[in-house]
């Protein structure tokens, strides 16, 4: 009852309308635009895979400083120190195996997980023990041994676009399978590949072992998992590994900020992001090349426009998402005490965007109900409620900042993260252009609006 009244309020108060006009405007404008394409194309094809203390990342961050320049924003590097991880050598073959022909070599597809120590340059042998949960690995003896976790990602939930889900499902043994097989004497852990996609490819990521002393740890490609699971039930296998990667010292690094200032100097801050170092595998353009282009697409659309929003919009391009964080958590404690009215972040690749998952009071769903118009006919009209955002806003959200993620179509997202294949061609210039008019809008509405109202 309390909604429709309120909704009735606002029409009648005619800024509603006027927002609605304003939104088709926007929408359409990003639509038109192949901005974001082209500049998802240089940051991948000209920087590539964008490693957090890696020479790329930095060369990213002066490319986005420039552009964001060029769009007028008024640009600052926030200072992190972030994590420097660097990928060697990383070889596998089985070496024996009940019924193994003699003479016959059988080479494992792998790749180093973030955070990996080295096997030496020699490598190491062992036994391998596959389980397929933390139970299990509790229940048997790997002192010395090769622990394998082969717990497939579950793709028939990906299917239904539930893509964060199965993912969730299955990256638990990635992030803590190794420092759970070190802790019960592990000599090495491998990882079935946390994706969808059964093209002998493997899926880095990170790993942490917190307390645990570091092992060497790979993800393998799913196909490589099920021989050895099939091998497994014949006899003992061996295997030779090499893993040569290294931590150098954490290096210095930075968020890149660009804000277009509001037109209230006392009005609060709203973040349109997404994160800006990558993976080293592939050049990173889901993950997350097309979260930054969808947010540096907004401050493109104002500027064609001519807008000048209400409150400052703030465009960030995060340092080190995938293995640490610094950059969110240097955002996070720099900005304590500083008004913030809301923060959005896109870092699910770029499906179709369905809408928006909202963590914020209650009453804000009906008040952005013109935005849920504005959408459908890009077909992203939904606004559901979230308790959890991504990573690099998720500490404003725990500071009671409302947060927004896109809802995006994730059935194949998982197909190509962390993977060499997260490149340019598997971003839909279409998707990329709704994902951006979806955003546009939104932002637009953030940077306008009056604070809902939260009385009873
Ligand atoms: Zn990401």
């Amino acid at each position: 009852m309390k909604r429709a009244l309120l909704w009735f309020s606002l029409v009648s108060l005619g800024w509603a309308q006027e927002w609605t006009g304003r939104f088709e405007s926007i929408r359409q404008n990003a639509l038109d635009s192949d901005y974001s394409h082209r500049f998802l194309s240089r940051l991948c094809h000209q920087v590539g895979p964008r490693l957090s203390g890696s020479p790329a990342a930095a060369a990213a961050v002066d490319l986005v400083a420039e552009e964001m320049q060029q769009l007028g924003l008024k640009v600052w590097r926030q200072p992190c120190l972030v994590p420097h991880w660097v990928r060697g050598r990383e070889e596998a073959e089985l070496t024996e195996y009940s019924g193994k022909p003699a003479g016959v070599k059988a080479p494992l597809v792998l790749t180093t997980l973030g955070g990996s120590s080295s096997t030496g340059s020699q490598g190491l042998d062992g036994e391998v023990v596959v389980v397929d949960s933390f139970a299990q690995l509790e229940a048997r003896q790997v002192q010395g041994k090769i622990v394998l976790f082969n717990t497939r990602f579950d793709q028939r939930v990906a299917d239904q676009g539930r893509g964060g889900t199965a993912y969730s499902q299955s990256v638990v043994f990635r992030t803590r399978g190794p420092a759970a097989a070190s802790r019960q004497g592990a000599a090495a852990c491998l990882v079935r590949s946390v994706g969808g996609a059964d093209y002998r490819l493997p899926h880095t990521g990170v790993t942490s072992f917190g307390e645990a002393s570091p092992l060497p740890c790979a993800a393998i490609s799913s196909e490589d998992a099920d021989r050895i699971a099939y091998l497994s039930k014949q006899g003992a296998v061996k295997l030779h590994l090499l893993l040569t990667p290294q931590t150098l010292p954490d290096a210095p690094s930075f968020n890149i900020i660009g804000d277009l200032q509001g037109s209230d100097p006392q009005a609060e801050v709203v973040i349109v992001s997404g994160h800006l170092d990558s993976w080293d595998v592939g050049t990173g353009a889901l993950d997350d090349a097309s979260g930054v282009a969808t947010a540096m697409q907004v401050a493109q659309t104002f500027r064609t426009l001519g807008l000048k929003p209400r409150r400052t919009l703030r465009v960030i391009g995060w340092m080190n998402e995938e293995n640490g964080g610094a950059g969110a958590k240097a955002y996070d404690k720099e900005t304590q005490g500083k008004n913030h009215f809301a923060a959005v972040e896109s870092d699910l690749g770029c499906g179709h965007c369905l809408g928006f998952s909202c963590w914020t009071p209650p009453e804000w769903l009906p008040a952005l109900k013109p935005v849920s118009q504005a959408l459908q006919p890009v077909g992203a009209s939904q606004l559901e409620t979230s308790n959890g955002a991504g990573a690099d806003i998720s500490p404003l959200g725990a500071r009671g900042v409302p947060c927004f993620n896109p809802l995006l179509d994730s059935r194949t997202y998982f197909h190509y993260h962390h993977t060499p294949a997260d490149t340019v061609d598997k971003v839909d210039p279409v998707h990329l252009r709704q994902n951006g008019a979806a955003l546009s809008v939104l932002a637009w509405a953030l940077c306008s609006m009056d604070r809902p109202d939260s009385s009873p």
